[in-house]
């Protein structure tokens, strides 16, 4: 087998279109089909990682995403429950249910309000207003534009 040296300077001499199958020059040839294949599949296999690597970025996005929304509704499901603790307890209904669910092992569905003691904290802070406003509303000399009035 000619040297490196000797196959390239042969290469050279064939200049472009020149005859591949010179037996001279036929290892080259097949050396340099082999190396473009290599580095074909070389490629192929890099765009492959980087395909993955970029599918990989997306979804740890969405997942970041999702977690963010998760602990968004984490804090307003906290907030929501929060709240209606705090009018279960205002009304005395059952904090599980409210007196909604027939099958709740507090009141078995009969934990609507004055189920128990309402907190008179509590009362005072939700029901009483609604009551006052309940009674205007109700009041039959209370016009349309008193009762706005009352409500500003
Ligand atoms: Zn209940």
């Amino acid at each position: 087998m000619a040297s490196t040296e000797q196959l390239i300077e042969l290469l050279r001499q064939q200049g472009p279109g020149g005859d591949l199958t010179d037996p001279r020059i036929a290892p080259v040839a097949d050396l340099l089909a082999r190396r473009e294949a290599e580095l074909n599949e070389e490629l192929a296999r890099q765009e492959r990682e980087l395909e993955e690597t970029q599918q990989q970025a997306r979804r740890r996005e969405r997942a970041e995403a999702l977690r963010g929304h998760l602990d968004a509704l984490t804090t307003e499901l906290a907030s929501a429950r929060a709240l209606l603790d705090d009018l279960t307890a205002a009304l005395g209904a059952c904090p599980a249910c409210c007196g909604e669910d027939a099958a709740c092992r507090w009141c078995r569905g009969r934990g609507g309000g004055g189920f128990t003691t309402p907190d008179p904290d509590g009362f005072e802070r939700f029901v009483v207003p609604a009551v006052r406003m309940y009674v205007r509303m109700r009041t039959p000399n209370n016009t349309e534009e008193e009762h706005r009035k009352s409500v500003e």
